[in-house]
């Protein structure tokens, strides 16, 4: 089998353990890609330094600035993100979109740095790896519909993407689906309570759905409390078989190939 993490932090120092235990581990588990998320310039620098690393799980990298730290874009930020979009080995631009829990950048400012952010993936045909994250009141906050708008006037939907670590609702899973999105699930799909979750992720068409651990944060149940790491993504792959009643092989193959389409549609590299 051929598992794949399509969202971790490998570029995030300092790691909870070294980088070569937790690549043999995955290994190990049968990871065999790793997608490796920017979050400002020098993690993204990062992702792009591990992508060139051979060795399995192949690394792949996207470059991108978090909401979280959308105050500190400024001209010469976008300047530094084109140029680290233009390389090949940058397979998507992410993580960025809205974060209204924290609020860690005015959201003013978070919706904007969003929508430039697309508008340069769309540029340069990389698909996107969503962030959303409503506040205390989602009902207020509608940080998806919020999203949604953006992400339609910026012709997203040319490029598509992913929404990293689903957590919204039935019908935000439907408006994501039709923009043309992947839904991928991480730890919290695993947590008992999680119910409506997993009937998201139960209907979820099979073409878009995606696994991740978000490593090193939100470790699935049989690891709570720990750092996470890429080799778990298993235990998501495991939870998503057993809700969609199909054999881990059958759901992990048809990951593996959604991940190939979104990420390397040209082809292996
Ligand atoms: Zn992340």
């Amino acid at each position: 089998m051929r598992f794949v993490d399509t969202h971790c932090h490998w570029n995030e120092e300092p790691l909870k353990a070294p980088l070569e235990e937790q690549r043999a581990a995955a290994a190990e588990a049968g990871v065999v890609r790793a997608v490796v998320v920017g979050f400002d310039l020098p993690s993204s620098r990062r992702a792009l330094e591990l992508a060139r690393q051979p060795g399995v799980p192949e690394i792949l990298a996207a470059v991108g600035l978090h909401p979280h730290d959308a105050r500190t874009a400024d001209e010469g930020f976008y300047e530094d993100l084109r140029a680290l979009l233009a390389d090949p080995r940058a397979a998507a631009l992410g993580e960025i979109g809205l974060d209204y829990w924290y609020d860690n950048s005015p959201r003013e400012v978070q919706r904007e740095v969003f929508a430039r952010q697309v508008a340069l993936g769309v540029g340069v045909g990389k698909p996107l790896v969503l962030h959303l994250r409503d506040g205390k009141d989602p009902e207020a906050d509608g940080v998806y519909g919020q999203a949604f708008r953006i992400l339609e006037e910026g012709k997203a939907r040319e490029v598509g993407g992913v929404f990293h670590c689903f957590g919204g609702n039935a019908s935000q899973a439907r408006a994501a689906l039709d923009l043309g999105f992947h839904l991928s699930f991480a730890g919290p799909l695993t947590y008992p309570k999680n119910h409506a979750l997993r009937d998201i992720a139960r209907d979820c068409p099979l073409d878009r759905i995606l696994t991740e651990t978000d490593a090193p944060y939100l470790a699935p149940q049989g690891h709570r409390g720990k750092p996470n790491e890429p080799a778990w993504v298993v235990e998501v792959a495991r939870t998503l078989a057993e809700v969609r009643g199909l054999s881990l092989e059958a759901l992990t193959e048809a990951v593996w190939e959604n991940a190939e389409r979104l990420f390397c549609p040209g082809g292996p590299r």
